[in-house]
């Protein structure tokens, strides 16, 4: 059980962390130097869960780690595909879209190629904890589930977010349910040939690909998917509104009225949440005609239905569907649940705990997402990737990792000026004020 001191500590390495890694090398080598990112699982990957084979990322490999800041940077996309010898097929591909399975090892690539933050695997941290030294916040403290302690003075939570379980399904055993997050994992671990009966809840992308990619996991399964929805909705791709996802739609968005900002993110959430991509929406549908044509009748679609109860029967979990438009009841039974049903909205448990334990309630950001704590701080800590409601729909996406990146740091550093130089600085200001103060 040892204790280690290190300046700043990063919790995740997903490309949020990532990219604030390889930012802090080529931005601030010395802090990089006194870093550690932590990451629980045992490699590096992306969207572990949902490496589906043949399964596409949605936005362009332009907007990497790191070439929106710096498009020089060793550590693009493009350089990764340059050092493992593919540069030129993937140009002959003709597409601005990776494969998701490329991704998730340019990600292992980069991880691999720090040279100064000091990356741990296999560290699972399973609490935060505020240090104070005579009233001022002056570090803070994780515990790993190995028993190891690490304390710092700036930490960096970007762990991803918590899985959203419809309410009704708590009551089910974990065994019988498999969130997205989950699938590729746990999905393998079956009996590939039992006739297995699957629900699968939700209608948006993740719900689809799983809708797909079970017939071929579990050839004897019959999946029946069940959604609120009218219909699986392609995603919204309109050019024009694909533009509040630049780098600096974040200053607008964060500086809008809150109503203007839920009345964005309810007019953008089909660009992102709920829309499937065409060629998904094609399998998709493609696949319920055949069955029809054939009259096998092993796929099955409920629309417009709530999950309104669950329980087990035995070796079945029952679910209970409500019909929105009149109220009628029916249940489905089922060997296996898969959950198409996205992220809690709420902040991820962790920070929730870290702000209770500082005494504080909601959890705030600034625009240079750093939480604000009240009374006297010489420590900071930073949320990535969880700041939509205050940042906009494409904080939890690959879009802004590099610009989120540099904002962060620089944040950092110009607040590590002020509590080097001996001037307490309060925890609220944005960088762009602690720089202005450090500035005079
Ligand atoms: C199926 C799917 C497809 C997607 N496709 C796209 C896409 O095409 N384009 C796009 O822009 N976005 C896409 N997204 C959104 C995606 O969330 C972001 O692209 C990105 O992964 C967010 O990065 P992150 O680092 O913030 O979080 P995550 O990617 O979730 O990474 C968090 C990391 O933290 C680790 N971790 C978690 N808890 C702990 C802990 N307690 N201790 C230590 N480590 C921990 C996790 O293992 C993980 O490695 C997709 C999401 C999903 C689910």
């Amino acid at each position: 059980m040892a204790i280690v001191d290190v300046e700043l500590l990063a919790v995740g390495a997903g490309p949020s962390n990532l990219a604030l890694a390889v930012a802090l090398e080529e931005l601030a080598p010395d802090l990089a130097r006194d870093s550690v990112l932590l990451e629980r699982d045992e490699r590096v990957t992306w969207q572990r869960g949902m490496l589906i084979p043949g399964a596409m990322s949605q936005v362009s490999f332009i907007k990497d780690l790191v070439t929106l800041r710096n498009p020089r940077s060793r550590f693009s996309f493009l350089n990764y595909l340059h050092d493992i010898g593919r540069l030129e097929q993937f140009v002959n591909m003709g597409s601005l879209l990776p494969y998701r399975a490329e991704l998730a090892d340019y990600l292992r690539w980069t991880a691999e190629s720090l040279s100064l933050v000091d990356l741990r695997l296999g560290r699972e941290c399973v609490e935060a904890t505020p240090v104070h030294t005579n009233g001022t916040l002056t570090g803070f403290q994780v515990r790993t589930a190995d028993g190891d302690t690490y304390r710092c003075r700036y930490l960096v939570i970007g762990a991803g977010r918590d899985a959203r379980i419809p309410e009704p399904l708590l009551a089910v055993a974990p065994e019988r349910l498999i969130h997205s997050t989950q699938y590729r994992q746990r999905i393998t671990e079956l009996k590939r040939d039992e006739p297995y009966r699957v629900v699968v809840v939700g209608s948006g992308q993740s719900a689809a690909e799983m809708f797909i990619a079970v017939q071929a996991d579990l050839p004897e399964c019959s999946p029946t998917m069940v959604y609120r929805a009218t219909g699986p909705a392609n995603g919204e791709t309109s050019k024009f509104i694909n533009e509040l996802y630049f780098a600096g739609y974040v200053d607008t968005f964060h500086a809008s009225r809150p109503e203007a900002r839920r009345q964005m993110l309810l007019e953008m959430h089909r660009t992102n949440y709920s829309g499937l991509s065409v060629g998904t929406m094609d399998t998709l549908y493609r696949q319920i005609y055949l069955d029809r044509l054939t009259g096998r009748g092993r796929l099955r679609l409920i629309p417009m239905h709530d999950v309104t109860g669950a329980r087990e029967d035995g070796d079945e979990v029952v679910i209970e569907l409500t019909d929105w438009r009149n109220g009628a009841v029916q249940e489905v039974r089922a060997d296996l649940v898969l959950l198409g049903t996205g992220y809690s909205s709420q902040m991820p448990a962790m920070v929730r705990a870290l702000s209770e334990s500082l005494g504080q309630g909601e959890v705030e950001v600034t625009r240079d997402y750093r939480m604000v704590i009240d009374g006297p701080a010489e420590a900071a800590c930073y949320l990535q990737g969880v700041n939509e409601a205050t940042h906009g729909i494409g904080d939890s996406l690959l879009s802004l990792l590099a610009a989120r990146a540099d904002d962060l740091l620089q944040d950092i550093l110009a607040h590590r000026a002020v509590v080097v130089a001996g001037t307490r600085p309060t925890s609220v200001p944005g960088a762009r004020r602690v720089a202005a103060a450090v500035a005079g």
